[in-house]
């Protein structure tokens, strides 16, 4: 069998794709690595910016959307693709476990957390080095803990730290936040959290914990360690596209090069959400760019249809 699209990944941007797809009558296939929808937003503890939903939970928005996709009849299935071969007039997607083929593919994989790469990152990840506020925050009750970075993540990562922790550091390179001005606002009001500017990270120390931070602050040129006993790296994103290299044009971040239609350079294959060049990585332009995606995905096969 031959399916219409594949879409693979399943974040706002491949669920919004999924649900167009089956509005569309395309045969439509979701192939999601982990057995659970909804990508990046599924660490997120709020989502305060999508329209008609103020401050839903991010597993929420992730689970609606999944549901909406699951209504619309998508097909989901949970595999790793480990390649894809794009022939002429359709493409192969290969898994660990199958082969499928397929006339159309909207690469949907999202992106990752990004590493700060310093000495006692790797070694005490899982110990106190984490990714993750909303996963393991609660490890750190009561405690003081670090943040790092001065994006929306970091700036609501620490919001969140701060409500159960006693002391939060919000640790950042420059002297100016990037992420949202109200974000900015309501850290700066918040007592627990103290910003602690121009300083760079340098050594993660602990024996089998985290217990301090080495600290450089570039403008004052002065080094100092900073007892704490979790550290949440929040600097931002890597694209995910192991599996697009080679295949489709990738710019010097490793970004698919794709505009608003998600047309990348080969005929048939998409980018859809986080994973291709733009300027605003959020929830809303991933699901716009599932649905431009599909109107890309139709246009295609239209005219194929007509050669
Ligand atoms: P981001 O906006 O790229 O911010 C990364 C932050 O980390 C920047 O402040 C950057 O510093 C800092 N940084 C990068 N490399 C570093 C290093 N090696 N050492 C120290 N600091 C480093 O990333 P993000 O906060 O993860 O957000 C990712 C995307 O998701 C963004 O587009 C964001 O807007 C979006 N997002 C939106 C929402 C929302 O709308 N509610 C929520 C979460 C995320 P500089 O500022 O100096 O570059």
């Amino acid at each position: 069998m031959r399916y219409d699209v594949i879409i693979i990944g399943s974040g706002p941007a491949g669920l919004a794709a999924a649900i167009y797809g089956m509005r569309a009558r395309l045969q439509t296939l979701v192939i999601e690595k982990q057995p659970m929808s909804g990508g990046q937003i599924l660490n997120t503890y709020e989502v305060d910016n999508y329209p008609g939903l103020p401050g839903i939970g991010g597993f929420e928005i992730g689970q609606k959307f999944r549901e909406h996709a699951d209504k619309m009849g998508a097909e989901f299935v949970t595999a790793e693709v480990l390649k894809i071969e794009a022939e002429a007039d359709y493409k192969k997607i290969i898994t660990e476990k199958e082969t499928y083929e397929t006339r159309t593919v909207i690469l949907a994989t999202g992106a990752n957390h990004r590493k700060l790469g310093v000495s006692g990152e790797e070694e005490l990840a899982g110990m106190g080095v984490s990714y993750c506020a909303t996963c393991d925050g609660a490890f750190f009750r009561g405690k003081t803990v670090a943040v790092i970075g001065g994006g929306d993540v970091a700036l609501e990562d620490a919001l969140f730290l701060a409500r159960a922790c006693e002391k939060v550091y919000l640790i950042h390179r420059r002297d100016e936040f990037r992420g949202a001005k109200v974000l900015v606002e309501a850290v700066k009001k918040q007592e627990n959290i103290e910003i602690i500017w121009d300083t760079i990270v340098e050594r993660i120390n602990g024996a089998d914990q985290v217990e301090s931070l080495s600290l450089y602050n570039r403008k004052k040129d002065k080094r100092e360690d900073k007892k704490v006993s979790g550290v949440f790296i929040a600097v931002g994103i890597v694209p995910n596209t192991e599996i697009a290299k080679g295949i489709v044009e990738l710019d010097e971040s490793g970004y698919i090069i794709a505009g608003e239609d998600t047309v990348t350079n080969v005929p048939g294959i998409f980018a859809a959400g986080d994973v291709r060049t733009k300027n605003l990585r959020q929830v809303i332009t991933a699901a716009s760019d599932g649905a431009n995606a599909i109107t890309s995905v139709e246009k295609y096969l239209n005219m194929e249809a007509q050669n």
